[in-house]
């Protein structure tokens, strides 16, 4: 099951604007549907030479090809270099690769759009994450989006289209990409060949992507070590536990965002699923651990634990490089384990 089956209807809608395209279309939508490959397959049927009857391009002919090779002389992908690095498509530089898209990708392509197209007429720009660019740098591509150069299409991906610059929303036409129904994400699933996809759909919100990313990934072992302290609830030791997940902190190596950071991600959603459960509402994320979380909501009480989830928003945001990582850690246990002791 490619991504194109998984978005059928969206994909139909694509197709149909094939005749009379805008400048710039902006795929908006959470993180895990599959927004990059289809903005990449949609560029693909674009530039094809014989595109399928559904649309998708037939993979076989030079321009197919050359896309695949990533050297189609009327497609550019402009995305952060550490992106493009954790894909094992840029060049390693040996310095520190950027996490933005930098304005020199953006000045790059004054050349690119200035000369005529070689093949189909079309030029194609796939830009993303669109909320990976700076002040400087979205008004230099904003810049180019003001004076739309003829026959190209700029495809803007973004997890947070509310972060752009309203200017360069306003430039492109919205394709809101939709959480995909739970019997298409599981088949999805199921043809990923995820084991235990119920687990992985429900702690990714639904995004089958992303599921699949969490299932497939060493993310079990963090989330393991994670959950066997907080599921501990008034019998956690924080220090014991500090020291316990520090060690797995520093056992992880890259692969994504920092260890730290993720951790603390899925420590904040667990707290999510408490206050849910202090409401008497279903959890969200760790549907698998219900009954347990509803156990340990019960010891402690709504007020403490709305209070201290606010508070982990910022344990997660001074997570990325926390000056010593045990004392961060301490310092966040210690929080956890005073929500369940006795007034
Ligand atoms: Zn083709």
């Amino acid at each position: 099951m490619n991504v194109i089956q998984l978005h059928s209807g969206l994909w139909q809608r694509l197709q149909a604007r094939r005749g009379q395209l805008p400048h710039a279309l902006l795929l908006g939508g959470r993180r895990g549907l599959g927004k990059f490959d289809l903005a990449r397959a949609f560029a693909a049927a674009l530039l094809c030479e014989r595109p399928q009857e559904s649309g998708e391009a037939c993979g076989a002919c030079p321009a197919c090809n050359w896309l695949s090779q990533g050297n189609h002389p009327d497609f550019r992908l402009l995305q952060p270099e550490a992106l493009a690095e954790a894909e094992g498509d840029g060049e390693d530089s040996g310095k520190k690769a950027s996490q933005q898209i930098t304005i020199d990708q953006v000045r790059g392509l004054d050349d690119f759009l200035h000369v005529g197209t070689h093949r189909a007429g079309l030029r194609v720009v796939l830009v993303c994450p669109a909320e990976a660019m700076n002040r400087n740098t979205a008004n230099a591509l904003l810049k180019t989006l003001e004076e739309p150069a003829p026959d190209t299409l700029f495809l803007l991906v973004s997890h947070e289209p509310e972060r752009l610059l309203p200017t360069i929303r306003s430039r492109c036409q919205s394709v809101p990409v939709p959480l995909p129904s739970a019997a298409e994400a599981r088949a999805w699933l199921a043809a990923a060949g995820v084991a235990d996809a119920e687990r992985w759909l429900a702690l990714a919100g639904g995004a089958p992507l992303l599921a699949a990313e969490l299932g497939g990934s060493g993310e079990s072992r963090l989330i393991e070590a994670l959950l066997e302290q907080l599921a501990r609830g008034p019998a956690l030791d924080p220090l014991a536990a500090a020291a316990a997940l520090d060690k797995t902190v520093k056992a992880e190596k890259g692969g994504g965002a920092a260890p730290m950071k993720r951790l603390m991600e899925w420590a904040q959603k667990w707290l999510v699923d408490l206050s849910l459960a202090a409401a008497q509402l279903p959890v969200r994320y760790f549907v698998g651990e219900r009954e347990r979380i509803e156990k340990l909501a019960a010891r402690s009480d709504a007020q403490r634990l709305l209070a201290f989830g606010r508070k982990a928003l910022q344990y997660r945001r001074h997570s990325e490089h926390p000056l010593n990582s045990r004392l961060f850690l301490e310092d966040f246990f210690l929080g956890y384990a005073a929500l369940f002791e006795r007034r």
